[in-house]
């Protein structure tokens, strides 16, 4: 099958491509020509072909509001709750989702249906359940509780051998709790390398909850290579970050979602928490933006729920772009970059022969602007169409 009239779009070069054809075979991306070779057409009409977008910081199991979450809930249920989102995340675009950490390993039992060919998700790559040292920010969601290197290591054990991909950690607290601050470590150093050197030993890596710099340079130290939040970074570990080349996933949206987070029954302390910790954590982006910081995409929330006109994942591209990040980087942040930190960066994140076809069109060119991401009408994800919706020529 060949994908006619599209104007390719390279998020790595920053260029595009017009007027040509791309081939669709097994699941999978043929060749990138001016005419289409024999076989089946569907023309694009002058659209652009974007990479799936690729989401990195996601929860699809969350209850909303947090404090409904039962931490003995049947594994059926969250299952069946992660199913409905991850649905949603693929039809607004999202072909691949890095979770990080649900209630009752539910990503790891989606991916195993997924697998079977019982469930149409994007694909998961996982975190099972995140570890929490006791009292830490995890606490109260399912997270597996432990306190001290040994522990620690075992916990992070247990997750790899259930089937994760990396190990989701807290080095601070956070803003959805009661009374919680986030400026002290929450994890001893010793702790911090007992879940890196588990991790390594399966070559997979640690993830951090981390929203202050004393932690951030603590969890550099042994070897913690991707960062999520960052609400108040200081200069000097955003250039540290930059330097040695570690991925921060800003979640902007997270304290710029108040109707939102009214909509989804969040209690008012929380909102008000966001509200307040909002600009101190844009002119933190902003600092990791100008400093030259490996950006990628997450969102806390549930990547395809909608919000001001299109998915939670777009607008918090939109949030990056007005950070300070230029539009291809912020592009890239969703794609070339987010395949880099997963590892997969031969499979997906690029329109090149040999990918899966994992692909989305938009009709202005989002190299420009990432708003073009708004208006998203054709996802195909490993070379089936997933959704359709542009109008009949
Ligand atoms: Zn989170």
């Amino acid at each position: 099958m060949w994908l006619t009239d599209a104007r390719v779009v390279d998020v790595v070069a920053g260029e595009v491509r017009d007027g040509v054809s791309v081939e669709i075979s097994g699941g999978r991306i043929g060749a990138i020509q001016k005419q289409p070779g024999a076989g089946e057409q569907m023309s694009l009409e002058g659209r652009y072909l974007v990479p799936g977008l690729i989401s990195v910081h996601t929860h699809l199991s969350m209850v909303y509001p947090f404090s409904d979450t039962d931490e003995n809930e049947n594994p059926g249920l969250t299952v069946l709750r992660a199913y409905g989102r991850a649905q949603d995340a693929l039809r607004s675009g999202i072909t691949t989702l890095r979770s990080v950490h649900e209630l009752n390993r539910a990503d790891l039992l989606l991916a195993e249906a997924a697998r079977a060919g019982w469930a149409d998700v994007p694909r998961i790559v996982g975190a099972g359940r995140a570890i929490s040292t006791p009292g830490g920010h995890g606490e109260g969601h399912g997270s597996v509780i432990a306190d001290g290197p040994e522990a620690f290591r075992e916990a992070a054990l247990a997750e790899l051998d259930a089937g994760c991909a990396h190990i989701k950690v807290f080095i601070t607290g956070g803003i959805a709790n009661m009374g919680e601050t986030f400026d002290q470590p929450q994890m001893t150093s010793a702790e911090m390398a007992a879940a890196v050197g588990a991790a390594s030993e399966r070559d997979a890596y640690v993830v951090a909850h981390a929203a202050s710099s004393l932690a951030i340079n603590q969890a550099l130290d042994v070897g913690i290579r991707s960062f999520e939040h960052a609400y108040d970074l200081d200069e000097d570990t955003a250039r540290r970050m930059a330097a040695e080349g570690v991925f921060l996933t800003p979640t902007l949206c997270v304290t710029r979602s108040q109707e939102w987070m009214r909509w989804k029954g969040f209690e008012e302390f929380q909102i008000e928490t966001s509200l307040q910790v909002g600009p101190m954590h844009l002119a933190s982006i902003r600092r990791a933006v100008a400093a030259g910081v490996t950006m990628v995409t997450g969102t806390d929330y549930p990547p395809g729920d909608p919000i001001e006109g299109t998915s939670v994942t777009v607008y918090e591209m939109g949030l990056m772009q007005g950070a300070g990040l230029r539009p291809r980087l912020a592009l890239a942040a969703a794609t070339s970059t987010a395949a880099r930190l997963l590892g997969l960066e031969s499979e997906i994140g690029t329109i090149e022969e040999g990918k899966a076809a994992d692909l989305v069109a938009v009709e202005e060119n989002p190299l420009d602007d990432t708003a073009a991401m708004r208006g998203i009408s054709f996802v195909m994800q490993s070379g089936r169409v997933v959704r359709d919706d542009r109008p009949a020529a």
